[in-house]
């Protein structure tokens, strides 16, 4: 069956296919390996995830980094894993799934060298000198001899034997992250060897050389060799550059592989959150020389969500296939939407590294945007499908934040009659209040996605500048009401350091985020308490610092915006604040405020000491905005009398979290309404049992 399309012919060039060795991907959509923590632990939801993506155009499709044996094993986090033939079975679920709708499945085989302290495996980690592991493990790696290096060699030719016998059709030889064994050799300041892998370039490269030569002989027949390169670590010359070694590197290798993905490095550079890299395309500056060093095809990464910049990537010559693994995660059916002429309906990345969030805390999964991510297998969610309405019952929705667009959508897609109420002027709720702050502006396409949607339905009717209380919902005549009203910061200080009010709150001016994002002006030094750890503290620093605040920010933790670590940025985040010369105040916590001063207790030792300050910005926890529920709630028989079936509290308003949870609890929201309860499948999910 053919699909109806109505592309823009600029985008013909998106869907021209390209070689890669002896395989060919049937458009320029690639996306490239990514985490997801399923890995090993749940290959059936890590299957259908791919599949969902071959499903919506994806050309080609990798999997997360997958380990070649058990001296590389970084556990916990979970990975991919072909050690040896009996994990082939797991990995054709993958294969199948991405080849049932045309697409190339890629596996991305990785040794982790000193990156893998073998928590689990228990054996010594590898490198190519002698070191520490790059964790706080008491773990050390050892220095490989030459039989450590043919062994290597051999694991990496069995993986690629087993990966083309799983069904792969691209098998990758890993070099990136600085977390693979092979750009350990390559770098000279970790590769102090003597003999001939270490020394010059040629002789750093020698074994990424021997490897790709390997696995192209075991299976470059039939499987087109991918080698994935970090062509710049951003440490000058300290580390790979794009104006230094890479080019050698790259030189050396040129015509060797039969595809180079090349990136940047650490992961965190790789994968940065918007708040530092807003602009689509940032990797350009640093990948584009390696069109002119090779015919071979060249693929590429940079948040890639619109079709114009993906053409002139192409066009300019700087790649042939458009890498992607967030703006994949985000929109599976991105390619389809393209060619089918839907470009409007692309549910663009806001770049906020959620998803990466998932790896790092060892679960599976999960996107702020597409909030079927992760829940394809488990939940049997499709980002594109929907169950129909079960009744012709009209749904009042209140509240247009993430939660109530995400609900109201969700709804209307099943066909029900919807009307979403906002007290606002306009839509978006937090969505729209917190793309104001510094580098938080993608975070509108939270809400843009959504209302541009549900504008174009005839089955939706949105009010804005109407502010609905009891008594208005009960006269109204909806059946079924969803309350998405969101939650206020509070103003006493409590949250996970203090469990009683902060005494003295009274005697100094004090603002909450709410109150800033309001317009509400400090005046003169300003103190920040953030006990909420994740990206608010931070953000609302650099806003009053620009101000022209002398601003310090005062966390119980010991780090600023500790959670950042989960997305990759606590670290950009904490020199950044420094670098502006935001004063922080790590491992204390604002106590009391006693004589115009704010008394800051130790952590660890409760030890006090006092700092002047002018002004209190408390960033430490949300309450519900959840008395229009109570009250409705407490009143069943009012609720009987109007006719109302179900009262549902959603989002912020049910239990206040990140963006990612207000998107997921409005979407399981309309998907439970009148269908599937929305606990059943959990107890469905890939868990070991003893029974069959
Ligand atoms: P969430 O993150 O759960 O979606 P938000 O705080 O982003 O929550 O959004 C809540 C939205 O609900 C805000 O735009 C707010 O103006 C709106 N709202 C709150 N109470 C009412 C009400 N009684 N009537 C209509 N809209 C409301
Ligand atoms: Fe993009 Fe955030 Fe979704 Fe990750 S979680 S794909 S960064 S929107």
């Amino acid at each position: 069956m053919s699909v109806q399309h109505n592309r823009d012919p600029r985008y013909d060039i998106l869907f021209e296919p390209v070689k890669i060795g002896p395989v060919t991907t049937k458009n320029r959509f690639y996306q490239v390996p990514h985490c997801n923590g399923l890995g090993y632990a749940r290959p059936k939801s890590l299957a259908a995830m791919r599949g969902m993506k071959a499903e919506g155009g994806w050309g080609a499709i990798c999997t997360e980094e997958v380990e070649i044996h058990p001296s590389s094993e970084i556990s916990p986090y979970i990975e991919g894993r072909l050690w040896d033939h009996r994990d082939i079975p797991a990995h054709r679920l993958m294969t199948d799934a991405v080849h049932a709708h045309g697409a190339l499945a890629g596996v991305e085989l990785v040794h982790n060298g000193f990156h893998a302290p073998n928590r689990t495996s228990r054996l010594p980690p590898m490198a190519p000198s002698a070191m520490p592991v790059d964790a706080y493990d008491p773990v050390h790696a050892r220095a490989m001899d030459l039989t450590d290096i043919r062994n290597l060699r051999k694991w990496y030719r069995t993986a690629a034997i087993n990966a083309r016998d799983a069904g792969y059709d691209i098998v990758y030889v890993y070099a990136g992250h600085c977390m693979t064994t092979l750009m350990h050799f390559m770098l000279s300041r970790f590769n102090h060897r003597s003999d001939h892998y270490g020394g010059s370039i040629e002789n750093r490269v020698r074994l990424t050389r021997e490897i790709l030569e390997d696995v192209k002989d075991a299976v470059g027949d039939q499987c087109g060799i991918a080698f994935r390169f970090a062509v710049d670590e951003l440490l000058g010359k300290e580390g790979m550059s794009s104006d230094g070694e890479a080019q050698d590197v790259v030189g050396m290798l040129a015509e060797l592989p039969d595809l180079w993905d090349v990136n940047i490095s650490g992961w965190s550079q790789d994968s940065s959150t918007a708040r530092f890299e807003p602009i689509e395309g940032y990797q350009e500056k640093y990948t584009a020389f390696v069109k002119s060093m090779t015919t071979k095809p060249v693929v590429g990464v940079g948040r890639f969500t619109s079709a114009d910049a993906m053409v002139s990537q192409i066009k300019r010559g700087v790649l042939d296939l458009i890498g992607a693994a967030r703006p994949s995660i985000a929109d599976p059916f991105l390619p389809n939407k393209i060619f089918e002429g839907r470009i409007d309906e692309i549910r663009e990345c806001i770049g906020c590294n959620i998803c990466v969030s998932g790896d790092n805390l060892c679960v599976p999964i999960r996107c702020t945007q597409n909030p079927t991510m992760g829940e394809e297998w488990r939940r049997n969610w499709h980002p594109e499908k929907i169950a129909p309405k079960v009744s012709e019952d009209a749904v009042l929705v209140v509240g247009s934040g993430p939660s109530g667009l995400e609900c109201a959508l969700q709804l209307a897609n099943r066909g029900y009659q919807v009307t979403l109420a906002e007290a606002g002027t306009e839509l978006g709720g937090r969505s729209t209040k917190e793309s104001q702050l510094p580098g938080l502006a993608s975070y509108a396409r939270v809400r843009d996605y959504r209302t541009n949607l549900l504008q174009q339905k005839n089955n939706v009717e949105i009010y804005l500048d109407s502010e609905l209380d009891e008594t208005a919902i009960l006269e109204f005549g909806f059946q079924h009401i969803f309350l998405a009203t969101g939650s206020h910061w509070r103003k006493d200080g409590t949250g996970r350091h203090h469990h009683q009010p902060i005494p003295g709150l009274e005697t100094i001016p004090t603002f909450t985020p709410d109150d800033l994002i309001a317009g509400q002006a400090p005046k003169g030094r300003v103190v920040i308490f953030d006990d909420d750890h994740y990206y608010m503290g931070g953000v609302l620093a650099e806003k009053l610092l620009a101000a022209g605040h002398s601003v310090s920010l005062v966390t119980p933790a010991v780090k600023v915006s500790a959670w950042t670590e989960f997305t990759l940025e606590q670290e950009r985040i904490q020199a950044k604040l420094l670098n502006l010369g935001i004063e922080i105040i790590t491992s204390q916590a604002v106590s009391a405020i006693k004589n115009g001063e704010l008394e800051l207790s130790c952590t660890y030792t409760g030890k006090t000491k006092y700092i002047a300050a002018n002004a209190l910005v408390l960033v430490t926890a949300r309450n519900a905005n959840d008395d229009l529920y109570q009250t409705l709630k407490s009143s069943p028989e009012n609720l009987d009398a109007a006719g109302i079936k179900t009262l549902e509290v959603i989002g912020d308003a049910y239990s206040p979290g990140s963006l990612a949870s207000a998107v997921y609890y409005g979407h399981l929201a309309a998907r439970c309404f009148e269908g599937e309860s929305w606990d059943a499948a959990l107890f469905e999910g890939e868990r070991p049992g003893l029974v069959s």
